[in-house]
């Protein structure tokens, strides 16, 4: 049986269009932090599933999800109305392509994310591996309008706490202090000097990217372009990816 019945925990709004959720965790089940997993309710006796970025740390102790709500969506228009109690099916194969195992040792390592592409790195950014690996490690979380900066307090706190690990959020939409996307503002050198740090440089920098196809794209282009070498079955390069969500058009 792939799929086990897991209980919601709770239930967090951040805008109109995102929630997190929490919910039990099976007690064979194991992941390493930034890997993705199926999950599903079950509506007119049919599992209706989809992939969903771990954004709770694999040491915890419940599972953790961000969710975008799509007004006509299969999953999302259900999912959304879940609550404290209700049961979520959860695969028991996790996978995905921005683990540890993914990037190389190096100085800075920048996670970019747009809207709920935040949710791997919510797991990632206090990783012991990367944290033992990397100087740095820079979340870059870029949204529409202030809502969705979901998570932000506990970011911050964790930043405050972890003075290696700094947190961008950015805001496009809004008067916000950086309204840039997070992207324009790695390529252009502006996100290093806001920082203070060194020019990214793929001989001592790694990249981590989930979120917009758009935005992924993009930054693959520019980065390729500019000497980084993509992480695939062929090795491991100084930047890896993973879609936030595949755009369907029908
Ligand atoms: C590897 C992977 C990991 C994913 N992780 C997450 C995650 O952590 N959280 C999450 O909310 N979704 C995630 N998704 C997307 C998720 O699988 C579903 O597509 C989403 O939950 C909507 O499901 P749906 O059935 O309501 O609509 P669908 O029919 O699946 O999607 C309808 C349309 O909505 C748009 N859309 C779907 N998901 C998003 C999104 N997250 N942000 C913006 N637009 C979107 C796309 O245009 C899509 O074509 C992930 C997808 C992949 C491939």
């Amino acid at each position: 049986m792939p799929y086990s019945e897991q209980q919601v925990t709770s239930v967090t709004p951040w805008s109109d269009k995102t929630f997190s959720f929490t919910t039990t965790r099976p007690a064979d089940f194991h992941f390493e932090n930034g890997e993705f997993v199926t999950i599903g309710l079950r509506l007119d006796n049919k599992l209706v599933a989809r992939a969903y970025s771990l954004a709770s740390a694999n040491d915890a102790d419940h599972l953790e999800f961000l969710s975008i709500h799509v007004p006509d969506g299969p999953l999302t228009s259900h999912l959304v109305h879940i609550r404290e109690g209700d049961s979520v099916w959860v695969n028991s194969k996790p996978t995905g392509s921005l683990t540890h195992r993914h990037v190389r040792p190096g100085r800075n390592l920048y996670m970019l994310a747009t809207g709920t592409g935040l949710a791997p790195f919510m797991s990632l950014v206090l990783d012991p591996t990367l944290r033992a690996t990397h100087e740095n490690i820079i979340l870059v979380h870029t949204v529409r309008t202030t809502p969705e900066l979901a998570y932000r307090e506990r970011l911050e706190a964790w930043a405050k706490a972890h003075p290696r690990l700094r947190y961008v959020p950015t805001v496009t939409r809004e008067p916000f202090e950086l309204t840039a996307r997070g992207s324009d503002l790695f390529r252009s050198g502006a996100l290093a000097a806001h920082l203070g740090l060194p020019a990214p440089d793929p001989e001592y920098d790694s990249a981590m990217l989930c979120g917009n196809p758009d935005m992924i794209r993009e930054m693959t282009v520019h980065l390729k372009s500019t000497g980084w070498t993509l992480t695939n079955h062929q090795g491991i390069g100084n930047f890896t990816v993973e879609k936030a969500f595949v755009l369907h058009t029908t």
